[in-house]
């Protein structure tokens, strides 16, 4: 059957990442959650400054230091900085409230998208991210837009937070959606858009299941025509 590649891109906690990793598994593509590699370098600019601000300077100086890959274990993706785990420590507030200014600058976006585009080379693959349909694979077959109100976003983060001992208040983590989603898309440098060619989805009113299915309809049709 053919390799296509699938790009999903969204405003913050749309389910962009449990609906790729789901179609992943069902089509045995890759995956590659690219806000991952946009948190993991800001923690390790965080890390340079013993966990405090970023010195940008310092940190565009020294990307060739850091190497990110992805390993999957059981049914989770882990993301390693250089050896170290870091998917736990990329999720804390910290990282949130830092990760749409380092993602703003153009050395880094230059530096991860590289990486992206060799990871997709062999097709296969289900990424997401804000610019995947716009910059990464501008002519990746399948191209995904998600939306869904600010409010219904910060629910599922917030609950998500919980689950992992998060305990951030509702109020800050929708203020933390709202101010991504506005640096995102106004920066100057390959700001979250539609692609052109994207299927736009509301999911604020759907399900996971309701949302998998209409993606996954129009990926077999792509696959198979
Ligand atoms: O997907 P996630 O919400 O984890 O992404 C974290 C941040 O990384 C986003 O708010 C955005 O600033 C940045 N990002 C980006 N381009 C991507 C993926 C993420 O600028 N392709």
């Amino acid at each position: 059957m053919k390799k296509i590649i699938i790009a999903i891109d969204g405003f913050a906690a749309t389910g962009k990442s449990t609906l790729a990793k789901k179609i992943s598994t069902s089509l045995g593509y890759v995956y590659i959650d690219t806000g991952a590699m946009y948190r993991t370098v800001t923690y390790f600019g965080q890390q340079q400054n013993s966990g405090n601000s970023i010195d940008l300077e310092q940190l565009v100086d020294s990307l060739s230091q850091i190497k990110i890959y992805f390993k999957n274990s059981d049914h989770e993706q882990q993301i390693f900085l250089n050896d170290e785990n870091v998917s736990l420590k990329i999720r804390d507030s910290k990282v949130n409230n830092a990760v749409s200014d380092i993602a703003s600058v153009k050395e880094i976006r230059d530096f991860l998208v590289a990486q992206q585009r060799q990871m997709g080379k062999g097709k296969g693959i289900v990424m997401d991210g804000r610019d995947i349909g716009t910059v990464v694979f501008p002519k990746a077959e399948c191209k995904f837009f998600l939306t869904a109100s600010p409010e219904i976003r910060a629910r599922r983060r917030h609950k998500e937070q919980l689950e992992v001992g998060n305990l951030e208040s509702f109020e800050a983590v929708i203020e933390n959606v709202k101010a991504r989603d506005y640096k995102d898309s106004t920066r100057l440098i390959n700001p979250l858009r539609k692609a052109e060619s994207a299927t736009e989805i509301e999911v604020s009113n759907l399900s996971i299941e309701e949302v998998y299915q209409k993606m996954i309809t129009q990926i077999n049709y792509t696959i198979r025509v």
